[in-house]
């Protein structure tokens, strides 16, 4: 069996972005940064504020995993989607509560949900991981 080490203060580090879905957003040009970010990638300007994200959107494409990382292999197959948050930004994230039917368009969500286990002291790693929306009034 593979060994899966997960060090706290490396989570700790990321839990913004992996927990609250937390972006930057640029006060000169409007434009969103995910994983945030201290200077605009677009204009070059330090005025960003941070926002958190809807964590809605739309699911574009998607690929089936049949291989596991360490710590995964009770998730199998795994469905990773590229998803267009409403904010606009795209990103790759795992999907959960999904099977052989899912399409892509369809809407999906954030929740948090287990990722991993560190084989040697039992921690378990939480993240974020997409669900379809049921049936999300007409936007
Ligand atoms: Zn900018």
């Amino acid at each position: 069996m593979r060994k899966v080490k997960i060090f706290p203060p490396q989570v700790w580090r990321n839990k913004e972005t992996m927990y609250r879905l937390i972006a930057a957003k640029c006060t000169s040009c409007g434009n969103v940064m995910f994983p945030a970010r201290d200077v605009c990638n677009k204009c070059g300007s330090t005025k960003v504020t941070k926002v958190r994200l809807s964590g809605k959107g739309t699911l574009i494409s998607y690929t089936v995993n049949y291989q596991s990382l360490p710590g995964m292999e009770k998730v199998q197959p795994s469905y990773i989607g590229l998803i267009k948050l409403d904010e606009g930004i795209e990103i790759v994230a795992p999907l959960t509560d999904v099977d052989e039917n899912l399409r892509e368009g369809a809407r999906v969500e954030a929740t948090i949900r287990r990722i991993r286990a560190d084989s040697t002291n039992g921690l378990i790693e939480y993240g974020v991981k997409f669900r379809l929306v049921e049936n999300e009034p007409n936007r």
